[in-house]
């Protein structure tokens, strides 16, 4: 393709690089090169990449014009995207270059690279699927955009003083961030509050919202580069901003601090990420959060493709709008205001083409979760969308009495408006009403999507409902986070499995391969030392390396089954003190994540976790043959540290309750064994990898359902097990809490008299599929043999393969090339 030759490209050569850092360093950081320190270096060298990214985005956008494409546009509140300075060098190309041009300066590439701060704008693997679809996008030159919010504030910082979590605010943007390019130009009004009139135009009636508040959203452009192309793609992140800086009535009347009070308020709305996960999280402030992006996204989504001259109606030829869970929702009655208000539209048409450009992942089953905003908050804050939701209900219903006649009940149970909890609005059935696709995330998830959460929905539309199963992006979860192995796979097979995963298959062809096997175990081997010289460094204590390498990665929170994992351990500790465990493994069982600050029993479990890794770690009787360690402030780069060193991957959660996990993918590519659950994806790893390579154990989803019913009864797990009872007293009386014996005793208590995720049950066949495990580790060989069949046998949870799916079943977007 012929583009016109005004953008000159800038060369990616050591030498152009060391000129472009140096004269960012200059001109942009304002330092002297004698004196810079490590973080000015870091700045100039994200200047110069930047520079040659937003050259390849211009090409890009130039070209998708030019061809008329499609375009996705992936709405989510989170994205948990990380640093980014080594995943643009090396989807670039010029990842050596650079660390060449560095050292010629005196600088070493490694040492800045840790001082960038984690973009942490999300909670966890919802938004860290956001972060690994707009990599594969990228990467498969698919014209996909992402829309977000850019928090001030993100995730919180977590600190543990005294064994508890502490929360401190992640000021992620104090140094500035290099790679955003913030567009004043690029500004929307978002409305809030005020009042509904109608008036009749021509014998149509219309609509005006009136009064209420204006905020502005601002975009800010962070472009997505591919890997090993010249695509690249951008995500637009808003950023609230008052209307005016000043009020001038308040101002001229003498009252300055309220004129600035009243611009700070509006521009709240983008302040800070809500730190919750599985939980929804009713404030207004969040309902605020979630329309304004929304708002702005959709007017901006409108004014492209009107401004490349394409007529309203035929917004779903050009157009496809992917909803990450509930929380853009809102997104539905939006769109249906824009149109019918704005572009008049008649409503049968808007509502056509509503459904047409609409998707929606749902990511959760658990009820807690499922988002719902009382109708009397959504009149006050967005009174045009409830009349909007109103009238799509009305239509809604109507369908649903012809389809079943008589049938009141179906009608009450699939109504957006929930009556019989004081009128709210169902975030998720507006979200599946106004969509033409709903997709679960594991296979498992969307069975049981269309076995219960969705079960109306499914009779009456059943082709709406398709299942794809989550992905990780094997740029940043292998190639990156663990360059040795990536390395070593590349010499083994060549570099095609970057952008092809199911080669790793070729791998398999190895397993008698004696030279690749010792490279293979000396590479976890490394990976493990340079984590355990991070925690000796961060914790000040010492993690043997030869010990099996257990880890728990992933947020607190019940569900998860963190207590299993503590209950194991104490199950060791006391076969140690016994004198029985003298054929056993050395193990270190390592912990990370966080809670939400206002989820009592996650934080407690937090507390549990280091009182018990403190009476571990320091019982002589122990000496290193156990270790347990709370690895602080979980978030992406703490990831890319910890999976390349692990040997056993903890997914055990109570079966039916993770909608995929993610965090099991990244580890097995990295060669962790999976002791987990038959939950979420947990079930596809087992089918991929075989049997005999995974340590499956407790209830399936069905079992647990039938136990439900039949009434669960954790006592009888404590009374017939000596082991289990043993460490739940242990707990219960204080043991691990000396200085404070009553802490855990309602915690143990809830354990033993409802168990919500059947802790007790799982107990008695975690354990044997522990004792499995650590008979198999102590035969080095043939636990390596079966690592490396789990990395060779992942080719499927690869992002693109997810994303390929997305764009044949959902969006009907096709690559649009460079290659
Ligand atoms: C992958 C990832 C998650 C998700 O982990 P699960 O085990 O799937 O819950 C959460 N946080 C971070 C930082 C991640 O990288």
């Amino acid at each position: 393709m012929e583009h016109e030759n005004d953008l000159e490209p800038l060369p990616c050569d050591k030498d152009s690089l060391k000129r472009s850092i140096r004269e960012a360093l200059v001109h942009i950081v304002g330092k002297d090169p004698r004196n810079a320190t490590s973080r000015d270096w870091l700045q100039a060298v994200a200047y110069a990449a930047r520079e040659r990214i937003i050259e390849q985005r211009m090409y890009t956008k130039r070209l998708f014009n030019q061809e008329q494409v499609k375009r996705v546009y992936y709405l989510s509140m989170e994205y948990l995207i990380g640093r980014m300075l080594v995943n643009h060098l090396m989807n670039l190309g010029f990842y050596d270059a650079c660390c060449q041009a560095l050292e010629e300066m005196g600088v070493s590439l490694h040492e800045i690279i840790d001082l960038e701060p984690d973009a942490a704008l999300g909670n966890g693997g919802l938004g860290r699927l956001a972060a690994c679809i707009l990599d594969s996008l990228s990467t498969q030159c698919l014209p996909g955009y992402g829309y977000g919010i850019r928090y001030e504030f993100g995730m919180f910082h977590q600190h543990i003083e005294h064994g508890e979590q502490v929360e401190h605010p992640d000021n992620w943007l104090r140094y500035g961030n290099p790679w955003e390019f913030p567009r004043p130009e690029k500004i929307y009004p978002v409305h809030f509050y005020g009042y509904v009139v109608e008036h009749r135009d021509h014998g149509v009636v219309r609509h005006h919202w009136e009064d209420g508040e204006e905020v502005i959203a601002m975009a800010y452009d962070l472009p997505v580069p591919g890997y090993g192309n010249k695509n690249v793609n951008n995500l637009r992140l808003w950023a609230a901003k008052a209307t005016r800086d000043f009020d001038l009535d308040y101002f001229n009347e003498g009252d300055y601090i309220r004129a600035v009070q009243e611009k700070i308020e509006s521009e709240t709305i983008s302040m800070v990420l809500y730190p919750n996960d599985a939980t929804a999280v009713g404030r207004e402030l969040r309902l605020k959060q979630e329309y304004f992006f929304v708002s702005a996204s959709l007017q901006d989504i409108l004014a492209r493709h009107i401004k490349l001259g394409y007529p309203i109606t035929d917004l779903s030829d050009k157009v496809a709008i992917q909803l990450n869970d509930t929380h853009p929702a809102i997104a539905v009655a939006e769109l249906m205001r824009l149109l019918v208000d704005q572009h008049l539209v008649p409503w049968d048409r808007a509502w056509e083409v509503t459904r047409e450009v609409f998707a929606y992942t749902n990511h959760t089953l658990m009820p807690e979760a499922l988002e719902t905003w009382p109708v009397a908050l959504m009149e006050r804050v967005l009174p045009r969308h409830m009349q909007i939701i109103f009238d799509i209900n009305f239509h809604f219903l109507n369908e649903v009495r012809h389809n079943f006649p008589g049938d009141n009940n179906i009608v009450r149970r699939l109504s957006i408006i929930d009556e019989d909890h004081g009128r709210q609005v169902r975030m998720a059935h507006l979200a599946v009403v106004g969509s033409h696709k709903v997709n679960g995330v594991a296979a498992l998830h969307t069975e049981l999507l269309k076995r219960n959460l969705f079960r109306d929905f499914h009779r009456l539309w059943p082709d709406r409902f398709v299942s794809i199963t989550n992905g990780i992006t094997p740029r940043v979860w292998l190639n990156q986070a663990n360059p040795e192995l990536a390395q070593r796979i590349t010499r083994q097979i060549g570099a095609d499995w970057v952008m092809d995963l199911g080669r790793l298959k070729q791998l398999e062809d190895c397993l008698t391969d004696a030279e690749f096997l010792k490279d293979f175990r000396d590479i976890k081997r490394r990976n493990k030392e340079r984590l355990a010289a991070e925690i000796r460094s961060r914790l000040g204590l010492s993690i043997q390396p030869e010990a099996l390498l257990d880890v728990q990665i992933k947020r607190i929170h019940e569900y998860k089954r963190q207590l299993l994992n503590v209950l194991h351990i104490i199950t060791l500790y006391n076969r140690i003190r016994d004198g029985h465990a003298e054929g056993q493994a050395p193990r270190v069982s390592l912990f990370a994540g966080k809670a939400a600050p206002s989820y009592v029993r996650a934080k407690q479990i937090i507390h549990l976790i280091n009182d018990v890794a403190d009476v571990v770690n320091n019982d002589p009787v122990v000496h290193n043959r156990q270790q347990v360690v709370f690895f602080p402030n979980y978030e992406v780069s703490s990831a890319a540290l910890i999976i390349p060193a692990a040997d056993l991957s903890e997914q055990i959660s109570t079966a039916g309750t993770e909608a995929s996990g993610t965090g099991n993918m990244k580890l097995a590519l990295n060669g962790a064994i999976t002791i987990g659950t038959l939950d979420g994806a947990n079930i596809e790893i087992r089918q991929a990898v075989g049997e005999e390579n995974i340590f499956i154990f407790g209830l399936n989803a069905d079992e647990v359902d039938r136990l439900r019913a039949e009434g669960y009864r954790p006592g009888d797990y404590y009374e017939s097990n000596p082991e289990l009872r043993r460490a739940l007293d242990m707990i219960r009386d204080g043991f691990f809490s000396p200085d404070d014996p009553g802490r855990y005793r309602d915690l143990v208590h809830h354990l033993l008299t409802e168990d919500t995720f059947m802790v007790l049950a799982d107990y008695a066949s975690y354990i044997q599929a522990q004792d499995r495990v650590d008979a198999l580790y102590q035969d080095p060989q043939a636990w390596s043999r079966m690592a490396l069949l789990n990395t060779a046998r992942m080719g499927y949870f690869s992002i693109d393969r997810t994303v390929q799916e997305y764009a044949d079943k959902v969006w009907g977007v096709q690559p649009e090339g460079w290659n």
